[in-house]
């Protein structure tokens, strides 16, 4: 990394910034800063992927108060270099496999930049009418990509808002739900409204219920089986439903997940949307992940059925290159939002908010003031054009396949569910432990022997995986979607894989 000169002003003891934002001093430290990150990505590879500082890494590095006097940029960024990078996992690094991704890209760098340097607070129209009005205009081309019906569109009566997190977008449309539904069975019965979900759909959506007032009883998590790839089975949605009507409750929302966490399990929405109808449910659509992916044609088809759903959320900042944070959300109802969201403080009363012609965005989410998020997505959809994302996506699926041919054909390993998205989950096979133990070994010791297995890779520090567990089977995940990764990136890891097996299965 680049060594850093102390700028003149700071070589007397006292030195006094003459303003917060002193256009020059913003440009020196702003190039300065660049070019640390663009030496940070040339030398990602060099670096540990996962952290493997210990805790409490930082307090034995940093001083336990503020510095009264002011110091340079240089000694900062030299300190981050020393102390901060060592407790990063990076994200961005081309062997970073876990979880699922959080791409970034250059253009969604330069979106989040040009948001933070503006640094508007885009709460309602008035407040910077170009904030709302690009993001009315990118989530419609977004919609558009991804084909989603008219009716999730501005243009088709509905709309998209850009949220920070799953999470919100999934409190928001809870919070929606739940208001519509209350005002036709009373305030009173909030405790008979009744969440369902599959045993796959993210936790994230258990913490929206909570804050929402769903009563604990009141959350159905449905199982799901192997058998059905672990979807929702619309023949169990509907039984659970049934059993809650006859039991005096009110089913009031049902959650689906387009590419589940743990495995990229796809509920089938179609007849999901059709059972929720019957009962006058609200359905969303958690597409956090592989919802990207459905801009390509070939991957279009895992959104079927969504015309029946309310709701519909991707986070672009996971597989659309567009950094953290950037959930986008449709919903073909906007009304019912801003009935359960909305508040009419005096002081951002104006024109154009009474003259009903502009979406005041506050009235979409949960918190007040918002950030210009919509800048990024419109740098990325229009720097890379849909050709470019359409390559980026498939790109890291074909790399997927990849892995998952060398995988099956290695009898030492196996993999667990067949792949749908960039993920690939596998494990080291029962019979490959059999072939080298004496006596039979256990479901216990393939899930220990696999448990040790990631441990040992991230431990290395030259790759980062995650592992999942479905139907008490411990596998390994291997997710695929960095905006550095490649071909050799995947290959290393694959022999590394092998070799940490080899040693793992010898010592067994
Ligand atoms: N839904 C799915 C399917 C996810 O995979 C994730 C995170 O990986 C989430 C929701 C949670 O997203 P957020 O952290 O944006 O709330």
């Amino acid at each position: 990394m680049g060594s850093f000169n102390i700028h003149p002003d700071f070589q007397n003891e006292f030195s006094y910034a003459t303003s917060p934002l002193d256009p020059e001093e913003f440009r020196r430290q702003g190039h300065m800063v660049i070019d640390y990150l663009a030496d940070y990505y040339q030398n990602i590879e060099k670096y540990p992927v996962r952290s493997q500082v210990e805790p409490n890494h930082l307090k034995s590095h940093l001083p336990d108060s503020a510095p009264y006097n002011p110091e340079p940029i240089e000694n900062i960024l030299r300190d981050l270099q020393k102390h901060i990078i060592p407790g990063l996992t990076h994200w961005q690094s081309p062997s970073h496999f876990a979880l699922f991704p959080c791409a970034t890209s250059t253009a969604g760098f330069l979106g989040e930049v040009l948001s933070t340097g503006f640094n508007v607070v885009g709460f309602n129209w008035i407040s910077s009418p170009a904030a709302t009005e690009l993001e009315n205009i990118v989530m419609d081309w977004f919609g558009k990509l991804l084909k989603l019906p008219g009716s999730f569109l501005f243009s088709g009566g509905g709309g998209g808002v850009l949220q920070g997190t799953t999470c919100e977008a999934m409190l928001s449309t809870l919070a929606a739900a739940r208001d519509q539904m209350l005002r036709k069975i009373g305030r009173n019965n909030i405790g008979k409204l009744v969440v369902y979900l599959s045993d796959q759909a993210h936790f994230s959506f258990q913490k929206a219920a909570q804050i929402a007032g769903i009563n604990p009883s009141n959350f159905r998590v449905i199982s799901t089986t192997k058998d059905d790839e672990f979807s929702l089975c619309p023949n169990s949605v509907r039984s659970a439903i049934i059993a809650d009507v006859e039991g005096g409750l009110v089913p009031l929302y049902l959650c689906a997940t387009v590419g589940t966490t743990l495995s990229t399990a796809v509920d089938p929405l179609g007849p999901i949307c059709n059972i929720a109808e019957e009962y006058d449910m609200w359905v969303h659509v958690d597409a956090a992940y592989a919802g990207s992916a459905c801009i390509c044609p070939e991957f279009r088809h895992f959104l079927d059925g969504v015309e029946g759903a309310n709701s519909f959320s991707l986070n672009a900042h996971k597989w659309f290159f567009s950094s953290l944070d950037c959930c986008c959300l449709w919903v073909k109802d906007p009304s019912a939002l801003i009935k359960a969201l909305s508040t009419k403080p005096e002081i951002l009363r104006n024109q154009a908010t009474d003259s009903k012609q502009v979406v005041d965005y506050k009235d979409w989410q949960i918190s007040l003031s918002r950030r210009f998020r919509a800048l990024k997505l419109w740098l990325v959809l229009r720097s890379y054009g849909v050709v470019n994302l359409q390559k980026f996506i498939r790109g890291h699926v074909n790399m997927a396949e990849h892995f998952e041919q060398l995988v099956a054909m290695n009898k030492r390993f196996e993999i667990v569910v067949p792949r749908k998205f960039s993920l690939v989950c596998f494990r080291i096979s029962p019979s490959a432990m059999n072939q080298n133990c004496k006596i039979l070994s256990t479901e216990e010791d393939v899930n220990l022997i696999n448990q040790k297995l990631v441990e040992s890779l991230n431990a290395s520090g030259h790759v980062y995986m995650t592992h999942g567990v479905i139907g008490g089977i411990y596998f390994i995940r291997f997710a695929i979607g960095g905006p550095l990764t490649d071909y050799r990136h995947v290959d290393m890891a694959w022999t590394l894989i092998k070799d940490h097996a080899d040693a793992l299965l010898k010592a067994f």
